[in-house]
C-alpha cells in the first residue's frame, strides 16, 4: 500500500475514521471529542481469521446494544466498514478495534446536544490464530481475585476502562495474567474476560446481568456445551468455591478459552489444564474450521 509520495505504508497503519480509510498518522480527531474528554463512547474488539470475521454478527449485535444503551444513533453498515478496513490491511488474522464516541461539541460540557455526529474510529492489529496451533499450544495462566470497582452497567462495552486497567496492573505485579473481579462476595468476570468453572462435570458461569459483559465467546461456550449435552448453569459463584473447582477458565474473543491454573497463588485441582477445557477447545477449533472453509 502506498501513501501520497509513493512511500510504502505498513499495512496495519490503515485506519477507518468517520467514513474514510487513511494512514494512522493522518487520522485526527477534535480535542473536544466526548470520547476523549468524558469516555462518552463505546467499543468492540472483533477477531478476523484469514480475513473473515469470527462471530461477526454477534459482535455487531452487541455493538448495537451498546449504542442503543447510550443513545447514539447511526445508520452505518458495520459489516461493510469492517470488511473494507480488513481488506485495506491485507486480510489475514487481525483483531479489529472499533470505537464510536458521541462526537465533538464546541466546548467541554457534561450535557450534550442530541444532534452531534458520532466519531467512528477503527484500527487493526495482527493476532495469532489461537485455534490453528491446537490445544497443546495453549498455556494456562495464573489469576488473582480483586474487588470489582466498576459501574453497574458492565453490559455496555464502554471505553471508560480505568478500573480494568488498574486491576490488570495489580495482576501483573503479582505475576498473574488476569484479575477476576468480585463484588459483594460474588465473582463477576475477568478484567477483560468472562469466567467459567467446572465441578463434577458441570460447567458454571456467573449469571448474565448488567454486572458483566455479555461476552460473545461466553455465549458460544454456552451453546457448545448445550450441543454436547454438558450441563452448564448460570449461578452466583463465591471465592471459596472457585478455589476448590476442578477447572477454571476465562473466555474472550482474542484469547478463546484459557485455563486458569492458579488463583492467588493456589493451584486449581492438580494445576494442569482440565479435560473439559480440552474438549471445549477442540469444539471451538472445529467450529472455526467450518467457518473458514465451509
Ligand atoms: N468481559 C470483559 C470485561 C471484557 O472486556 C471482555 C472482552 O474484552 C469479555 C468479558 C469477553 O467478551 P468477548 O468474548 O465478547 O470478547
Amino acid at each position: 500500500m502506498f501513501g501520497a509520495k509513493g512511500i510504502k505504508i505498513p499495512a496495519m497503519d490503515i485506519v477507518h475514521l468517520n467514513g474514510q480509510l487513511l494512514a494512522a498518522d493522518k487520522a485526527k480527531i477534535s480535542v473536544f471529542d466526548r470520547g476523549f474528554l468524558f469516555g462518552d463512547s463505546i467499543y468492540e474488539v472483533i477477531p478476523f481469521y484469514q480475513g473473515k470475521g469470527f462471530r461477526l454478527i454477534e459482535h455487531i449485535q452487541r455493538l448495537e446494544h451498546s449504542l442503543r444503551a447510550i443513545q447514539i444513533r447511526t445508520d452505518i453498515d458495520w459489516q461493510l466498514l469492517l470488511d473494507n478496513l480488513v481488506t485495506a490491511n491485507g486480510g489475514g488474522n487481525l483483531s479489529v478495534y472499533l470505537q464510536v464516541s458521541r462526537g465533538a461539541s464546541e466546548e467541554r460540557s457534561h450535557q450534550y446536544d442530541a444532534d452531534l455526529t458520532p466519531t467512528v474510529f477503527a484500527c487493526c492489529k495482527p493476532i495469532k490464530d489461537i485455534y490453528a496451533d491446537g490445544a497443546d499450544s495453549v498455556e494456562g495462566i495464573a489469576a488473582i481475585v480483586t474487588a470489582d470497582l466498576r459501574w453497574r452497567r458492565c453490559d455496555i462495552k464502554a471505553t471508560g476502562l480505568l478500573p480494568n486497567i488498574l486491576v490488570l496492573q495489580q495482576a501483573r505485579q503479582a505475576g498473574a495474567a488476569e484479575a477476576i473481579l468480585i463484588r459483594d462476595g460474588i465473582l463477576t468476570e475477568g478484567a477483560s474476560s468472562n469466567l467459567f468453572m467446572v465441578e463434577n462435570g458441570v460447567i458454571y458461569t456467573p449469571k448474565s446481568s448488567s454486572e458483566i459483559l455479555g461476552g460473545v465467546t461466553r455465549e458460544l461456550l454456552l451453546q457448545l456445551a448445550d450441543e454436547q449435552g454438558i450441563p452448564c448453569l448460570q449461578v452466583d459463584i463465591e471465592y471459596s468455591r472457585l478455589l476448590t473447582a476442578d477447572e477454571v477458565w476465562i473466555s474472550s474473543s482474542t484469547r478463546a478459552i484459557v485455563p486458569v491454573l492458579s488463583i492467588d497463588g493456589q493451584k486449581i485441582a492438580d494445576g494442569n489444564k482440565g479435560r473439559l477445557w480440552q474438549q471445549m477447545f477442540e469444539r471451538f477449533i472445529q467450529l472455526q474450521h467450518r467457518m473458514m472453509h465451509g
